[in-house]
């Protein structure tokens, strides 16, 4: 499959993702959480305006599943989804509204410590995970795609056959080194705090599903 390149631009940040000797690794959460609400947020500001959606709280909400054994961390979503080429333009680019301003000021500053402060949106995922994947399908859309990175060499994007509209995404998180620790990533009551500690605020439930073998 043809590997497509991020944009010049965004290959920085990913390193800097990558690579990041960030100790608050844990804002990738907050981040994938505001993601996922927004997109929820969308299909309701859309039901406002258009008589053929209604828009059932109870059909809406945000599951993360803990997948021990596989290390994978998965966040799924009802949201409005994305199109092949949304997942092209919005996953491939820093031009959205917190990246842009964390991008300055990381040029201006040079600095790791200020990532907190900033949305820095979807890449933070790659501060957990080695391989990112997105499923979505987008609201009306007949078919599905699946988009991959494992990083700053590219990513891949094919179809792939999902029944519900929304986002799912999984994290395959990194194994633990010597002074890093990853697997905390994977543990419900670590998780649990995380999300009470920086998405408490968050309309839609939060569910969380934890697989066991
Ligand atoms: P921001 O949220 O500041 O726009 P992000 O890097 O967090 O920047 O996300 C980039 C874009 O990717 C979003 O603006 C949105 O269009 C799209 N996106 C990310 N996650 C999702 C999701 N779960 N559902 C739908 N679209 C998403
Ligand atoms: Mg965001």
């Amino acid at each position: 499959m043809e590997k497509k390149q991020f944009q010049a631009e965004s290959t920085r940040l990913l390193e800097m993702m990558i690579h990041s000797i960030y100790t608050q690794k844990e804002i990738f959460l907050r981040e994938l959480i505001s993601n996922a609400s927004d997109a929820i947020d969308k299909i309701y500001y859309k039901s406002l305006t258009d008589p053929q959606l209604v828009f059932d709280k109870d059909n809406y909400f945000i599951k993360i599943t803990i997948d021990k054994d596989a290390r994978e961390l998965t966040i799924t979503d009802t949201g409005i989804g994305m199109t092949a080429e949304e997942l092209e333009t919005n996953l491939g680019v820093i031009a959205k509204s917190g990246s842009l301003a964390f991008k300055k000021e990381i040029e201006a500053q040079d600095g790791y410590n200020i990532i907190g402060q900033f949305g820095v949106g979807f890449y933070s995922a790659f501060m957990v995970a080695d391989v990112v994947t997105v499923i979505s399908k987008a609201l009306g859309a007949e078919q599905g795609y699946k988009w991959q990175s494992s990083g700053a060499d590219g990513y891949t994007i094919e179809p792939y056959d999902k029944e519900t509209v929304g986002t799912t995404i999984i994290l395959k998180i990194k194994e633990n080194t010597e002074e890093e620790r990853y697997d905390e990533f994977l543990e419900e009551y670590r998780l649990r705090a995380i999300i009470k500690k920086y998405s408490d605020f968050i309309r839609y439930p939060i569910k969380m599903d934890v697989t066991t073998h």
